[in-house]
């Protein structure tokens, strides 16, 4: 009688098993990146070809391996880091099952080259499908260079399973950030189609996070930080100004393991609550550390979901210690070097805890729109605003109006146009003075930006504008339109490199409408950079740092208080768009201390 069961045959075995842990060619990434980690190397070089199908290549300057490991690296099982399963998570290496390099054999040909830093000739190894082709000493860099050509070519299904290069290549990417942001001391490269996309040098994590992400990111971040007994919390959190449609940058650590964890999500879009616009996301790039006995060991280590055993605690301080951080930010003053120290807005006292800013949207708001109602605007300020506003000075902050018994009777103050650039108005702890150009920045700024979806208030023009570009100024139109749209502007094409301007920002005048398309132009050509990775952001601030320098204030008290009153709606009233101060108070004890003892 002949068996019906059969054995698989190794090689299909192999295959199958191989599948779990390699994907797609961004499983390959991750695993060769983490092994380089592990093998203690300074600095990693990743090389794709074609979104990793014909080519995934890593170079480190790690440990390297003698000929005897080099060859013994391709087994099953074959690993130099596991203990034991429980400790899974107490190992701070990235592998620990030994399946990488294995499985990566056996669904691809794969040539490695391996040289320990002790050793003068190092080891060449080519493998296919599973099996040793060729191994021989041959000259090579200490450290090691593996490099899987033709992934999945014996595995046709899984091939033709793979998506478009462009998603491809995207999860490379992610991956290769994940590790790089883990790993800030250790410098990468990224190198696709021979084109250089990536090149890190080693520094902090925030350094890392802008040498990925864009230089525009040193001024987006908060740092967050909290020690408890459970868990320790670092890294930072995006500014809430900040916070795009597009569910970005968003990343957990568990011990320095790239994590996934919706319910940990939650509690920092909780943080946020009220302090970004619906649909809207803040970026966060957030390390745990914990015993690794309060991680829930029943999930499976290679996936990247995982639970705390505590997880409740755990979201309750994650949510409170970014929800510090923000507080501390919309209080505390950024460096400003323009800053006469004189001026200087003080910090709040110590032992008062900072709040964080009460929620303060208003996607219906339209700060230009003149209130028409003279002296007393101010008192349309929600408590909220007030209590923001309140870490200008923290107990004496009273503007013309507001609701308190203690008003020094200063309902009707009237503010003051100081030579066409400052507002002066009386408050209850000094003199209030506000930098109208910077006030506007702020103000047109968050106008622009609350336009996120669809086409901005636009005003028609009556005789539409014709312009014709350079290339390069007409390649940056069309790659910024949507943004351009957005904050209000109509372009039709209109024939080669011209373009009609049918319709602009309604701060614009009419006859302004070609000019001040050139400059804005003209500024993002300077912003360069800043460009690439948050193009909104980019352009509204460039707008309305030019639009703010155009036209003057009357000095009409009511178009004064308007004015107050728009920049104190705003969700970070106190700073311009690139972090400038846009109030300070002079406070009477400064003031009597300039006029000295009498
Ligand atoms: P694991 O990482 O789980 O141990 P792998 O299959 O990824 O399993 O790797 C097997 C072994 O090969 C590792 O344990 C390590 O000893 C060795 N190895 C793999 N990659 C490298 C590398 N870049 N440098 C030095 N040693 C390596
Ligand atoms: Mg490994």
């Amino acid at each position: 009688m002949s068996s019906i069961i059969q054995l698989l045959p190794e090689h299909v075995a192999n295959q199958i098993a191989a599948g779990e842990v390699i994907q797609r060619p961004a499983s390959a990434v991750k695993e060769l990146l983490e092994n380089a980690v592990d093998a203690g190397a300074t600095k990693i070089k990743l090389i794709i070809k074609e979104a990793g199908s014909t080519l995934i290549q890593v170079i480190d300057n790690g440990s390297g391996m003698n000929a005897f490991d080099a060859r013994l690296a391709f087994s099953r099982h074959a690993t130099s880091k596991i203990r034991n399963a429980d400790d899974l998570w107490e190992i701070r290496t990235m592998g620990f099952r030994g399946e990488a390099l294995a499985s990566m054999a056996a669904v691809a040909r794969v040539e490695m080259k391996t040289r320990p830093h002790s050793d003068e000739t190092g080891t060449l190894i080519e493998v296919e499908g599973t099996e040793i082709k060729r191994q021989e000493p041959c000259a090579c860099q200490p450290g090691t260079s593996i490099a899987i050509k033709n992934l999945f070519y014996n595995v046709p299904a899984r091939r033709n399973f793979l998506k478009s290069n462009t998603v491809e290549i995207r999860h490379i990417f992610d991956e290769f950030h994940r590790v790089a942001l883990a790993f800030p001391a250790i410098a990468f490269q990224l190198f696709s189609n021979d084109e250089e996309i990536f090149q890190l040098s080693p520094g902090n994590l925030k350094q890392r996070i802008a040498g990925i992400f864009g230089a525009t990111w040193n001024e987006k971040l908060l740092p967050v930080q909290e020690n408890t007994d459970l868990v320790s919390i670092s890294g930072f959190a995006g500014k809430p100004e900040f916070a795009r449609k597009t569910r970005g940058e968003q990343f957990f650590f568990v011990n320095n393991r790239y994590i996934r964890n919706s319910n940990l999500h939650h509690a920092v879009i909780a943080a946020y609550e009220g302090l970004i616009p619906q649909g809207t996301f803040p970026s966060y790039f957030i390390f745990f550390e914990t015993n690794p006995a309060r991680i829930d060991v029943n999930i499976h280590p290679t996936k990247t979901e995982i639970k705390f055993e505590d997880e409740r605690s755990v979201y309750a301080i994650l949510r409170s210690t970014i929800k510090r951080s923000i507080g501390a930010y919309s209080l505390a003053p950024q460096l400003d070097f323009d800053q006469n120290p004189a001026f200087e807005i003080p910090l709040p006292p110590k032992h008062v805890p900072a709040n964080a800013p009460a929620p303060v949207i208003n996607p219906g708001y339209d700060p230009f729109k003149n209130s028409g109602r003279p002296d007393g605007a101010l008192k349309r300020l929600s408590q909220a605003r007030w209590d923001q506003l309140a870490f200008i000075d923290q107990e004496a902050l009273l503007l013309p109006g507001a609701s308190t018994q203690e008003n020094t009777g200063t309902e009707n103050s009237i503010p003051w146009l100081l030579h066409g650039r400052y507002i002066l108005s009386q408050v209850k702890s000094g003199l209030l003075i506000i930098d109208i150009i910077r006030a506007k920045e702020r103000i047109l700024f968050e106008k622009f930006i609350a336009h996120t979806a669809g086409a901005g208030a636009s005003q028609q023009l009556l005789f539409p504008v014709v312009r014709e570009f350079s290339a390069p100024d007409y390649a940056l139109i069309q790659s910024i339109e949507p943004e351009l749209k957005a904050m209000g502007f109509s372009l039709e094409p209109f024939g080669t490199r011209t373009m009609l301007i049918n319709g602009v920002p309604p701060d614009i005048l009419e006859q302004d409408a070609g000019k001040v398309l050139d400059q804005l132009i003209e500024q993002i050509h300077k912003g360069g950079e800043e460009l690439k990775l948050d193009t909104k952001q980019a352009v509204a601030a460039k707008l309305a740092g030019l639009l703010a320098r155009t036209g003057q204030i009357s000095s009409e008290p009511s178009s004064l208080i308007a004015l107050i009153e728009q920049l104190f709606a705003c969700n970070t009233a106190n700073y311009s768009p690139s972090g400038k101060s846009t109030v300070q108070i002079l406070r009477m004890d400064e003031l009597s201390a300039r006029f000295g003892k009498s």
